[in-house]
């Protein structure tokens, strides 16, 4: 077969990922190990529902052997192989994903824990071998196929001779550059590194030929080589593992091979509850919003796994809308490898388990924002909308759970506070949480209701988000103060000029009169205010509806 060209946006594509997407190259690996234990599930898989096949996990493995006089590394494994077909379009097609459709065809939802869906991973090879050889047979065919590819001029497949189901895949490792060296990974010792950095939860065993200096036999002090294959993972996966013997990197590295963001993450707890529920979870909130957040096509939801084995890519029901931002995996031996969705609704313990990850997701966020206020305002600007949304929807039910995590802009410390910040430094006199809306902080500042209250020297928040004034209304108060807009017919904190103005009303009773008479149903009243100072005129509203809201609720469709 003559060779095939990789279809145009394929590419441009392979140029990206074996460019940009990946910031370490020592990440092929990773990719490459987690598509052969995908390989190994799928036969698993495979065994679960064909009474023909056995799945007899000894004979299920992948095997790293580097040559350095070659230069080649090899990746076997065992898994349920390619056909020709297959080839042709999982790895001819870039960000094409098999797994991804073997997982939709198949309506998984239990029996493994395919991490594959986006297609690209594969391609990372290219990032340190300028060749790379596939050899593989599909438990589907007797015949086997060799796809061979230098990178973005295309590919060639041919019938080649193996024996037995799985695949090989030969990297030819690229030759030192000037500034780049590739040397490091021919290394056994780099190697097993990156494979228990990367891939130590690897539920199948990544085997490695290691030379050991050993004593020699009989002797006291004589050390001979001797080569030995050795499992380089654990496979315990990481959230059975105990807290203390991981490390920050553990956990990011955990997030990344599992595609919860190509982000990292802002912030993660670790789960061990052993009570009348059990389970284990490690949750994380990431660092920023993904593209589709705040879009109808986000689904929320987190990973769940019975025993280790996953049941469901995104379980809704263990997390609220206002915390749909988190991303993670639960895993409880309490519950049946065989509920299905609908059941899972009513499970008592997965009610339990949701109760208690709300708890902890707060939790969190509260220690966030109290010993790391930076990462909390980082995470608020990304995820800040959805919390104020929380206060906001289901009538306000969540406000309690919520209103401490907002943050607003103070007008007099001039960065984000929370509301009880600002109760606290309220003067004894101030009556009112005052504050101010506007498309920006710019806007604000200029306008001039917020100059009385200003003057008062009283604190103002800033809100620029359209929820901001919903979700306060929803609130109501904090700390037993009200919130009051600087745009409201009464701030509270004219007082000392009220009977000023009464008297001002009373000898002008006439005029106002007259002039009220005359703009009829133009005005609602005439009467005296202390309202201005350097600006000629001020907008203020009469009721619970502030100018800003009766703007945004104007603008809505009916
Ligand atoms: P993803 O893993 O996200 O699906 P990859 O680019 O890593 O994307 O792999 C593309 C596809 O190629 C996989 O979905 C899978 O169908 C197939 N594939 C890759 N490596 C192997 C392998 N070792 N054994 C069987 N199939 C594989
Ligand atoms: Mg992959």
């Amino acid at each position: 077969m003559g060779k095939r060209k990789f279809k145009a946006e394929s590419q441009k594509l392979l140029d990206m990922v074996i460019n940009s997407i990946y910031s370490q190259r020592e990440v092929f690996l990773r990719e490459l190990i987690s598509n052969a234990s995908d390989a190994i599930d799928k036969i698993y898989y495979k065994a679960l529902t064909d009474d023909s096949l056995s799945f007899d996990v000894d004979n299920y493995y992948i095997k790293i052997t580097p040559n350095k006089e070659e230069r080649t590394l090899t990746i076997v494994d065992t898994g349920i192989g390619m056909t020709q077909e297959e080839l042709e379009n999982n790895l001819g097609v870039i960000a094409k994903s098999g797994s991804h459709t073997f997982k939709s065809e198949n309506e998984i939802k239990d029996g493994h824990d395919i991490i594959g869906q986006f297609g690209v991973g594969f391609y990372a090879a290219f990032m340190v071998a300028d060749k790379v050889e596939v050899v593989t047979k599909s438990i589907d065919s007797d015949v086997a196929f060799k796809w061979e590819s230098k990178g973005s001029d295309g590919y060639s497949v041919t019938e080649v001779d193996k024996q037995d189901t799985g695949t090989t895949i030969t990297l030819y490792i690229k030759e030192n550059q000037e500034e780049e060296t590739y040397d490091e990974f021919l290394e056994t010792f780099t190697l097993q590194q990156i494979i228990k950095k990367y891939s130590d939860f690897i539920r199948y065993p990544i085997k490695m030929d290691v030379t050991e200096s050993k004593l020699k036999e009989g002797s006291e002090d004589e050390y001979e080589d001797v080569i030995e294959e050795q499992t380089i993972n654990t496979m315990v996966p990481i959230w059975k593992k105990n807290k203390s013997e991981l490390s920050d990197d553990d956990y990011t590295n955990f997030y990344q091979e599992k595609r919860y963001g190509f982000d990292k993450p802002l912030k993660h707890v670790h789960i061990n509850v052993d009570g009348s529920i059990r389970y284990n979870a490690i949750l994380f909130v990431p660092e920023s919003a993904p593209f589709n957040y705040y879009t109808r096509d986000y689904e929320k939801g987190l990973e769940l796994y019975s025993n280790g084995v996953l049941i469901m890519d995104k379980c809704a029901d263990l997390l609220p809308d206002y915390f749909s931002f988190v991303k993670g995996m639960v895993d409880s031996e309490d519950l049946s490898l065989n509920i299905s969705r609908e059941m899972l609704q009513h499970d008592r313990q997965l009610k339990l388990i949701a109760k208690n990850i709300k708890k902890k997701v707060k939790q969190q966020l509260v220690s966030l924002l109290r010993d790391e206020r930076e990462s909390y305002e980082k995470f608020f600007d990304a995820f800040g909308q959805q919390i104020k949304f929380g206060v906001y929807s289901d009538y306000g039910q969540n406000k309690d759970e919520l209103k401490d995590l907002l943050l607003f802009y103070s007008s007099t410390e001039k960065k984000l506070v929370t509301l009880e910040e600002y109760v606290s430094r309220m003067p004894e006199d101030q009556k009112y949480i005052y504050y101010a809306t506007g498309d920006s902080r710019d806007r604000i500042e200029k306008l001039p209701q917020t100059e009385l209250v200003a003057d008062k020297g009283y604190e103002i928040l800033y809100f620029t988000d359209e929820i901001d004034e919903f979700a306060i209304k929803m609130l109501m108060n904090y700390d037993e103060k009200e919130f009051r807009s600087v745009s409201s017919g009464d701030l509270g904190i004219e007082e000392d000029e009220k009977e000023e103005n009464e008297q001002e009303n009373n000898d002008n009773a006439e005029l106002f009169a007259a002039m009220k008479e005359v703009l009829s149903d133009k005005v609602k009243d005439v009467r005296a205010s202390k309202r201005l100072k350097s600006h000629p005129v001020v907008l203020t509203a009469d009721g619970e509806i502030s100018l800003e809201m009766e703007k945004i609720i104007n603008a809505m469709p009916d």
